[in-house]
């Protein structure tokens, strides 16, 4: 009895009376799992896409699949942290399949993977964590959501420049925010970061000149 009221009273001082007063947020748990996942799979595919359109000669697009890779690789470990403080631990991700076709083919996949997280995947998920009181979740998943908006409208654009043959003109320099995986280019930079507030200081460049 002295110990669950100390932790009640210790909760009440810490701020995370919300957070203790859930007890076994379900549904968020699973659904961290399945955005790590999500998330590890889209850094990995990614990856494979960024040396396609080496291959093929598309180095903006490349580093624009290479900036997207690392900051999905950011999201997955935003939700691993969140799974870890509601005492779950996913261990290795389970990568799910996908195809490495030609930049266009995959310039259009990515966008048909960003579109489900945005329009479907990561508003439930939100949802989820508001109905448990799962703060922890609900922050990691709304990272994700708004970050994955900007990955999706990176890459139509990508798209409508490849589709016009002007790829040379897209971006080549990208910023990573370390802490929430937000995404930016020379162009649209911020010394704020929009989600966290993290300085701009702290983002990981991609600067790297194409070889
Ligand atoms: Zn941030």
């Amino acid at each position: 009895m002295q110990i669950i009221l100390r932790t009640a009273i210790f909760c009440v001082l810490s701020g995370l009376f919300l957070q203790c007063s859930i007890s076994n947020p379900k549904k968020s748990i699973e659904d961290l799992k399945t955005a790590f996942n999500d998330e590890s799979t889209a850094s990995l595919k990614y990856s494979k896409f960024a040396q396609v359109a080496q291959k093929e000669g598309h180095d903006t697009i490349s580093k624009l699949f290479d900036a997207v890779s690392e900051s999905s690789n950011i999201l997955a470990n935003t939700h691993r942290k969140a799974l870890e403080t509601l005492g779950s631990r996913p261990g290795f991700a389970e990568i799910g399949s996908f195809d490495v076709k030609t930049t266009i083919e995959n310039l259009q996949s990515a966008i048909n993977g960003e579109a489900y997280e945005v329009q479907t995947m990561y508003p439930k998920f939100i949802r989820d964590a508001e109905n448990e009181k799962a703060p922890q979740a609900g922050k990691s998943f709304t990272w994700a959501w708004d970050t994955g908006k900007k990955h999706m409208n990176y890459f139509r654009r990508a798209a409508i420049s490849l589709s016009k043959g002007t790829t040379s003109g897209f971006p080549l320099t990208w910023f990573l925010c370390p802490v929430c995986g937000n995404t930016y280019n020379s162009v649209d930079v911020k010394p704020i970061c929009d989600f966290c507030l993290s300085k701009q200081e702290s983002f990981n460049g991609y600067v790297q000149a194409s070889e």
